[in-house]
């Protein structure tokens, strides 16, 4: 692992102290084709979520009798990072594409829609950081507008270890030089965890204590998620 100080004078590179998110932008309604969508922006990261349906689901054979399905896709744009990435899937996106649906699965009533499917796009259009839980905000953001019935909206933030210090919000940068780093979801209102990975070793008692942080970064995120959903309301997109 290359050797850069990260944090210094308890501050980060980008000025920012450990528990502060980095710039959040949420817009809502930007996909005119689709049923619902959002732009969310961490700092340069940013994820466009765009969501289709409920509609049934065609070929038949794919129907559940007893439920709707809900399918996603994770996909990073080729110039989203500064080496091109190759286009089209690989081990990652696939992974990620699994992870954003189970963690978003569980505040749907697909149960109310047998033979149906909510198709969601979280296309990365700029990575650097923290990509899958800009994408969790995005298309939780991006189902309420297309009115799909849930339990909650879906929160998600980063949080990392870095020189003893639990930082928020990862950069690029920081994401490859933690010495753990976690991926965090939760329905805010109900506190229920749908999304819980680590890379790297923590204690149990830094674990709890990046719970508890990874908490209330999503409780402010959540209120920014509320204002981006009432800012459309008002324009009446
Ligand atoms: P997340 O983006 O959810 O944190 P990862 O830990 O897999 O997921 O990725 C961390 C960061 O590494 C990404 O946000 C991105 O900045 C960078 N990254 C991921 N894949 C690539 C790639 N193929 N090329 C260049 N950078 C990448």
């Amino acid at each position: 692992m290359e050797n850069v100080e990260l944090i210094k004078d308890g501050k980060r590179l980008d000025s920012r102290l450990p528990e502060q998110l980095r710039d959040v932008q949420m817009k809502v309604g930007v996909v005119s084709r689709a049923d619902g969508s959002a732009e969310v922006r961490f700092g340069n990261t940013v994820a466009l979520a765009s969501v289709h349906g409920p509609r049934v689901l065609y070929p038949r054979f794919l129907q559940e009798a007893e439920t709707g399905i809900l399918r996603a896709r994770y996909s990073m744009a080729p110039f989203s990072v500064s080496d091109r990435k190759s286009p089209g899937p690989d081990r990652r996106s696939v992974e990620l594409s699994k992870v954003i649906r189970l963690a978003i699965e569980p505040t749907i009533f697909l149960e109310d829609f047998p033979k149906v499917t909510i198709d969601l796009f979280v296309e990365i259009i700029q990575a650097d950081g923290s990509t899958r839980v800009t994408g969790i905000n995005a298309a939780s953001l991006a189902l309420a507008s297309a009115g799909v019935p849930m339990r909650d909206l879906v929160t998600a933030c980063s949080i990392g270890k870095i020189d003893n210090t639990l930082i928020v919000d990862l950069t690029g940068n920081e994401d490859n030089n933690s010495e753990a780093d976690v991926a965090f979801a939760m329905l805010p209102n109900k506190k229920k965890i749908t999304l819980l990975q680590m890379d790297g070793v923590l204690t149990k008692e830094e674990l709890m204590k990046l719970l508890q942080l990874a908490k209330e970064s999503c409780e402010k995120i959540y209120e920014l998620q509320k204002n981006a959903l009432r800012e459309n309301y008002k324009t009446g997109e």
